[in-house]
């Protein structure tokens, strides 16, 4: 059974100043979250998770994770600015991009970010752009193939975009260290959203035995791993939650086998998690504003796709609950939708709810990362606000919605409207 983690009666009283639609999230859940997934790493001297700002990249949000000790994960020049604004710097900063542009490397740089090198071009490139190799540098791997965890194919690395061979890391580290770098990272990247306890161990024990293997042929020093981001979460009421201390675990066992007697024990353990350190804790609270009877029952929001992509983008299931409702009997099937002029704006089909009224309130869940920040503008819909509910039960405006003005802030429209 999914519960919001917020009433009826606290949306009310949010609602009197803030109208839906707009996510809410949890600080509490989210602090608890945090400190257990560094408990669980404990066992790891120089563990650190570095937040993928991507996934909520929101001041108010960024603070609590920094609070708690987490890095931030970047991977574009407003990502940086944000990281930069929030108060990260130097070493709380990995920059994990991809077709990276001059000016995103130079701005990196300056910060004294850790780059993450998704490619062997981009050792030359980054000389080039910057006029010199950091001390300490990280290389993307991608390994080809499929990604089997305990005999089910998480993902085809073979098919992805990211990331160097092996020979190219092998290569790359021999001509980092010839132009300065001294100390090396390893990050891949290579499923997302996994539920199974076994996806980080196994990944750990692939990137810690090339580690032991470029350790050894190129005489460098591997510093750290990087297993990046990928841990899920259960969106459906059916699935079984990822158990952190288990991954912990699990990747502690491959870490004593294989990184410590290759003498690499020093080596430090980062995440990148986004997902997992915060789509729970956030949810897309609705007003139901229209019912419609054609050939099957609609609901309609006053939210749509732009607050909320994945399910359009990905068919991606998200929970619903009727805020009021939840011991009512779900007894009647709808199609949810938004207002957009697409058919793919539905956040649920076929989905068995409690008689709906004009005037409810919906909990979308799980929001919390890949929501807000997937946002967009289509239809000239506007970006909702963000709303963080404190630990005290209080609550405050972290994001105003946008306005028409917002909308139109690129255009030359002096003398066309007037937005006072
Ligand atoms: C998106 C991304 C992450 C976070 O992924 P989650 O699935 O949210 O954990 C981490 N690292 C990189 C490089 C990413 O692109």
């Amino acid at each position: 059974m999914k519960r919001p983690f917020v009433t009826l009666d606290k949306i009310r009283e949010i609602i009197k100043e803030h109208p839906t639609p707009f996510h809410i999230y949890d600080e509490a859940g989210i602090r608890k979250n945090a400190r257990a997934l560094l408990d669980a790493f404990s066992w790891n001297k120089g563990f650190r998770e570095y937040f993928a700002v991507k996934a909520t990249p929101t001041p108010g949000i960024l603070k609590i994770l920094q609070e708690e000790g987490c890095g931030v994960d970047c991977s574009s020049y407003t990502e940086l600015m944000l990281a930069e604004a929030c108060g990260f710097s130097g070493s709380d900063i990995m920059f994990s991009s991809n077709v990276t542009p001059p000016e995103e490397y130079q701005y990196a740089d300056r910060l004294g970010a850790i780059i993450n090198l998704d490619d062997f071009t981009h050792i030359d490139f980054l000389e080039k752009v910057t006029g010199h190799i950091p001390e300490t540098i990280c290389l993307r791997y991608n390994p080809g193939g499929d990604f089997v965890v305990t005999n089910e194919i998480m993902d085809t690395p073979a098919q992805a975009k990211y990331g160097m061979t092996y020979n190219q890391l092998e290569e790359g580290i021999l001509k980092l260290s010839a132009m300065g770098a001294k100390n090396f990272g390893l990050h891949a990247f290579l499923a997302s959203n996994t539920l199974s306890n076994d996806y980080y161990p196994t990944l750990a024990r692939l990137m810690f035995e090339t580690a032991v293997s470029l350790h050894e042929k190129t005489g460098q020093n591997i510093t750290f791993i990087n297993l990046s981001g990928g841990i899920g979460i259960p969106y459906r009421p059916d699935q079984k939650p990822n158990d952190i201390y288990a991954i912990g675990e699990g990747v502690r066992k491959a870490f004593e086998e294989i990184m410590v007697p290759a003498g690499l024990g020093n080596a430090a353990i980062f995440t990148e998690l986004g997902r997992y350190m915060l789509a729970p804790f956030g949810c897309l609270v609705s007003t139901v504003i229209h019912k419609k009877h054609i050939y099957k029952e609609y609901v309609g929001l006053d939210a749509c796709a732009v607050n909320l992509l994945r399910p359009a983008m990905y068919g991606a299931y998200h929970h619903i609950t009727v805020l009021g409702k939840e011991e009512e009997p779900c007894d009647h099937m709808y199609d949810v939708t938004g207002s957009l002029c697409e058919n793919n704006d539905k956040f649920a089909i076929d989905r068995m709810l409690p008689k709906i009224d004009i005037g409810d309130i919906v909990v979308i869940h799980d929001t919390g990362a890949h929501g807000f920040s997937m946002g967009y503008n289509y239809n000239g819909k506007l970006r909702s606000a963000e709303i963080l509910l404190r630990e005290d039960g209080s609550w405050e405006l972290i994001r105003r919605a946008e306005t028409p003005k917002d909308y139109f802030a690129c255009l030359d429209v002096t003398g066309l409207f007037n937005f006072e």
